[in-house]
């Protein structure tokens, strides 16, 4: 376990602050509400990183919507992408005919995207587009579009809104870059 309960302490440096965050949420939730006027889409979540993307960026999408949510896995809780993905917890909504939108934290491999795409096309979903906070691109091992994003991020494990380490820190209100040697201790 990471012993040390001052958040600040695991951090190297700050990424992205609260004002920045609040500029890409407003943003997005532009585009969104441009995109999706009329057509009342099912706003899905994918748990647990994005639910605090998830409450502001709906805030700035001034169009009727349902919202349900989606838990696939692929990294336990390590680091790197198991290869794996499976469904932890199910929607609840039929999305057959239904114009979806994936609201995520951040696409590193892009299999998470592409099964949770693939599941929800296959159901008879209209459309289905995402709007991931964070575009890690450059580590994409698999084609998969993120139709609407915060901004891209290099390498690197960042922590904070939303985002965990070991399932722990999603409070932070901004987000930061992990210290490097708290990777290198907890690693698998
Ligand atoms: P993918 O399937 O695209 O490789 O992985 C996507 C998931 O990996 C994200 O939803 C997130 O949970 C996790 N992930 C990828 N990069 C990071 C990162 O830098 N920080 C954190 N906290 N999680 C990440």
């Amino acid at each position: 376990m990471v012993k040390s309960d001052n958040i600040d302490e695991i951090i190297d440096h700050k990424l992205f602050s609260e004002d920045d965050i609040h500029e890409m949420c407003e943003r997005l939730g532009k585009e969104l509400t441009e995109d999706y006027a009329g057509k009342k889409p099912i706003v899905v979540g994918a748990l647990k990183g994005a639910i605090y993307f998830l409450t502001d960026v709906t805030r700035h999408m001034n169009v009727a919507h349902q919202l349900d949510f989606l838990d696939v896995s692929s990294y336990g809780d390590g680091f790197e992408s198991t290869g794996k993905v499976k469904i932890i917890t199910d929607l609840s909504a039929d999305v057959k005919d239904r114009d979806v939108l994936i609201i995520e934290d951040i696409v590193d491999t892009g299999l998470t995207l592409k099964y949770m795409k693939d599941l929800i096309k296959e159901r008879g979903a209209k459309s289905v587009k995402c709007c991931a906070l964070l575009n890690k691109e450059a580590r994409r091992t698999t084609e998969v579009t993120v139709d609407y994003y915060g901004s891209k991020v290099g390498n690197e494990f960042v922590v904070g809104y939303g985002l965990d380490f070991l399932n722990m820190y999603r409070n932070i209100p901004y987000i930061g870059v992990l210290k490097p040697e708290i990777i290198n201790k907890y690693a698998k």
